[in-house]
């Protein structure tokens, strides 16, 4: 039992902005700015970590499509677009979906990503370890 795939069999309402036959995007229930969006695939994948590339291609396109409702219907000029990835990235859902959050001057939210105490050798590390 899934709830993101519930909203996509429309099995429980929600506030759908966009649809096509691969994703659906609808308002968050607790949005943290007006606008506030998710976009989800309508196959279940967990995460990012799990998604195919087939689906990451209509969720890009979804992305421009709600970018660009958002623009034309909400006068949105500044946008966060954030996926929790996991537990420990702040996933709570475990279905995959991209949080599409506008953004307005002295909104006061705030997406702490810490401080980094990341050494120029832990990034040429990590740069080696992806490219060899
Ligand atoms: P995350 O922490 O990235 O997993 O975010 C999950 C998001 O789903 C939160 O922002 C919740 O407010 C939202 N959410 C949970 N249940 C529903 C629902 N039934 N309809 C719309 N949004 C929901
Ligand atoms: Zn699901």
């Amino acid at each position: 039992m899934c709830i993101f795939c519930d909203i996509a069999n429309k099995k429980i309402p929600s506030k759908i902005v966009y649809e096509d036959s691969y994703t659906l995007a609808f308002l968050d229930l607790s949005p943290v700015n007006p606008g506030h969006t998710l976009i989800i695939p309508k196959k279940h994948f967990e995460n990012v970590l799990d998604l195919d590339e087939e689906y990451a291609e209509h969720l890009g396109k979804a992305i421009v499509k709600v970018t660009n409702l958002l623009k034309t219907k909400l006068n949105v000029k500044n946008l966060n677009v954030i996926n929790n990835s996991g537990k420990l990235s702040g996933q709570t859902v475990m279905h995959l979906h991209f949080h599409l959050i506008p953004r307005k001057e002295n909104d006061n939210l705030v997406i702490n990503f810490n401080e980094s105490n990341a050494k120029e050798e832990d990034l040429i590390r990590v740069y080696e370890q992806l490219t060899n």
